[in-house]
């Protein structure tokens, strides 16, 4: 495979369609109404079960790639759901459900995005799962382009592409 310069491997540049549903068949995402999706083989910058999966295929190639939660977005994990009580929230912060919070650790100083998922007199729920944490995915993907990625390419980790700014 090494020498292949037309499947998916490491260190080639991927553009892929793909149509998202659930387990009930909603469609939550779709790269159908914009462009394909672009990046780098090997580089963890897509879900990894679904780089796995893109392995080896080749340009014009379809697929449906069913992917467990842990080859997804995790497992839901309940003890990441809290009660936060309004004074340990800013004051002129007005919470509605479906928020998004960016809530900053200070002990790890790493940032966790939040959902506020119920509102209660003295404060609100919140969930810090990712939206689809438990979620089975449903992936419908027909590659577009595969090329080899330039040797800046390689060395920055990521795409050039027309959009691509330094
Ligand atoms: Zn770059």
């Amino acid at each position: 495979m090494a020498n292949d310069r037309h499947a998916v491997a490491d260190g080639m540049v991927v553009g892929f369609d793909y149509t998202l549903r659930l387990e009930d068949g909603e469609v939550i995402d779709s790269s159908e109404e914009v462009e394909p999706l672009v990046y780098l083989h090997g580089q963890g910058d897509i879900i990894p079960g679904l780089e796995r999966a893109l392995y080896g295929m080749r340009a014009g190639e379809e697929r449906n790639v069913v992917l467990e939660p842990a080859d997804a977005y995790g497992e839901f994990d309940p003890e990441a759901v809290e009660f936060i009580p309004y004074d340990a929230l800013p004051e002129d912060l007005e919470m509605e459900l479906g928020m998004e919070l960016e809530l900053h650790d200070e002990d790890t100083e790493e940032v966790y995005t939040a959902y506020v998922t119920e509102i209660r007199p003295d404060g609100v729920m919140i969930d810090m799962n990712h939206p689809l944490a438990g979620e089975t995915l449903y992936f419908q993907v027909k590659i577009a382009e595969v090329r080899l990625a330039t040797p800046e390419e390689l060395e920055h980790g990521h795409v050039h592409d027309s959009d691509h700014e330094h």
